[in-house]
């Protein structure tokens, strides 16, 4: 399958290990964009048409192709990205699961059903319904290109929508993989189209009339999307970053905790929206979880053959890592792992740090890089007093026995994970996203479905009568009755 298009005005998506070429894509502009939205837009009613059964069985076909395609598409994930295959296998095994999800449970979400009926409008049946927005705008980051695109693009198609895909300038690739093997799947209508191109053809996106936008990538860059979509009033799902924290408390398995806080924030070099960016160890239990940490950390390495930490995707954000790490030390923190050294273009090997200042970048500001630092807390309590103490809200981690799920739920955040990290990702059934500068409005689960859709109420009535409370004709008594079945029921409720 062929990913490359000759353009006047393009732009070359390079392999971050190697700096090769990947691929060359057009830079779509305004007209283009507005272009595909308008094809969309015919495509929805087309799709629409096509019922829930219908869509069911394109989009089973579509994870059908995926999966007869995986090996294709996770050697261009790890290309593109960098990333190892393995985390781009474990992108490829979630988003089958969530397309699978989303194609099944989209009629039981969105169906017809009668709703709570009202005494004073007992001859009239309430019918609520969720249809489909029409055509919905995606924008996507690089870090994982495949997963988190999918997770808004799979819901809005099982809801019958159409989708205009733009994808990042990192990861533009596998954007247009995903488009034409969809397109295999659906080939009579533009149902899933893809736009390249940098932050102009993302904003053109957001001006093109679309019915939403739904972005995942950097908060400031939402406040970008959202400025724009407010000129149309075109609604919009956030899903920004986070600065996500893990919980250890006194009765914790200090070595499960230590391997995962590990993998949760080294996996996918660190550039993962939910990888953990904080731990907050309790007192009892500090000494033997850095031990174990730092054992476990300190044969670990990027790059190399069969690694398992790839480059970093972005030349620009091996500079933020650099400048958090060389910030945190020279304001007295000490790294047990790693330290300055580890930063070597294009890779960096993971560095844990401690007795780092809560009020550093590292503690406060993403991150996304394999950097860890971790604080030693009085007790769960004060653990989850710092964890809150940020502007993001996305994901956590708690790992303990008495009081995990108790704190889990104490966490200012989106989702979290008790005695696990990022599993909450794996479950279609849960919604995914943040709170504060980590975003609004939910992807996956019903939640993520029902983003895509909009609820009509519709009032039916059953057979008439002739007391009409909604009507001038009404008779004297009807108010009467109105009122004393209103005391009767809620008079004496103090
Ligand atoms: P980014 O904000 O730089 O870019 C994301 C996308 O927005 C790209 O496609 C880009 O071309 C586009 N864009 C840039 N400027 C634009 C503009 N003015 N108008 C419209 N579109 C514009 O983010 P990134 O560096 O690609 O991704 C990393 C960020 O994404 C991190 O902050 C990470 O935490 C976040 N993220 C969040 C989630 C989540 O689900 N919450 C998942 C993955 C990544």
């Amino acid at each position: 399958m062929s990913v490359t298009i000759e353009r006047s005005e393009s732009f070359e998506s390079l392999a971050p290990a190697t700096g090769e070429v990947v691929a060359t894509f057009p830079v779509h502009g305004e007209a283009e964009v507005r272009e595909a939205v308008q094809r969309a837009r015919k495509a929805s009613a087309w799709w629409g048409e096509l019922g829930f059964d219908g869509r069911r069985q394109r989009l089973r076909a579509f994870a059908g192709s995926l999966t007869r395609h995986r090996e294709e598409l996770l050697e261009l994930i790890s290309r593109e990205n960098g990333k190892p295959r393995i985390d781009a296998f474990i992108e490829h095994v979630l988003v089958l699961e969530h397309i699978d999800w989303a194609a099944r449970n989209a009629r039981r979400i969105m169906k017809p059903r009668r709703v709570g009926g009202s005494l004073m409008l007992a001859n009239i049946a309430p019918i609520l319904e969720y249809q489909p927005l029409g055509v919905v705008g995606v924008i996507g980051p690089w870090n994982y290109p495949l997963f988190t695109p999918m997770g808004s693009i799979a819901y809005a198609l099982a809801a019958g929508n159409a989708v205009v895909f733009k994808p990042s300038e990192y990861t533009p690739a596998v954007g247009v993989f995903l488009a034409d093997l969809f397109r295999e799947v659906v080939p009579e209508q533009p149902v899933f189209q893809v736009v390249t191109g940098f932050g102009d053809t993302g904003a053109a996106l957001c001006r093109a009339g679309v019915d939403k936008l739904a972005f995942t990538g950097s908060a400031p860059t939402g406040r970008k999307i959202m400025a724009a979509c407010a000129e149309t009033l075109t609604p919009v799902l956030l899903e920004l970053g986070g600065k996500d924290a893990m919980l250890v408390d006194s009765d914790a398995d200090v070595k499960a905790a230590a391997g995962a806080a590990l993998w949760g924030a080294c996996a996918n070099a660190g550039q993962t929206c939910i990888g953990v960016e904080r731990v907050y160890v309790v007192d009892a239990v500090y000494d033997e979880f850095v031990r174990e940490l730092t054992l476990a950390a300190k044969d670990l390495k990027a790059g190399g053959d069969d690694a398992v930490i790839g480059p970093m995707t972005m030349p620009r954000q091996l500079d933020i890592v650099r400048e958090h790490i060389d910030e945190a030390l020279d304001r007295g923190a000490r790294a047990v792992v790693g330290g300055r050294e580890s930063v070597h273009p294009p890779y960096i090997d993971p560095v844990i740090l401690v007795d780092v200042p809560e009020d550093t970048r590292v503690m406060r500001q993403e991150t996304f890089g394999p950097v860890l630092p971790v604080t030693r807390v009085r007790d769960i309590d004060e653990a989850v007093d710092k964890a809150n103490r940020t502007s993001y809200g996305l994901g956590a981690a708690v790992y303990g026995k008495k009081n995990a799920y108790d704190a889990a739920r104490r966490l200012r955040s989106g989702m979290a994970s008790v005695n696990a990290v990022l599993a909450f990702a794996g479950f279609p059934s849960l919604p995914f996203g943040g709170v504060g500068e980590s975003g609004f409005g939910r992807i996956h689960g019903e939640d993520g479905l029902t983003e895509f859709t909009r609820p009509k109420a519709i009032a039916r009535q059953r057979f008439s009568t002739p007391a009409e409370m909604m009507s001038f004709d009404r008779p004297d008594w009807l108010p009467k009755v109105a009122a004393k079945l209103g005391d009767l029921r809620y008079g004496r409720k103090r």
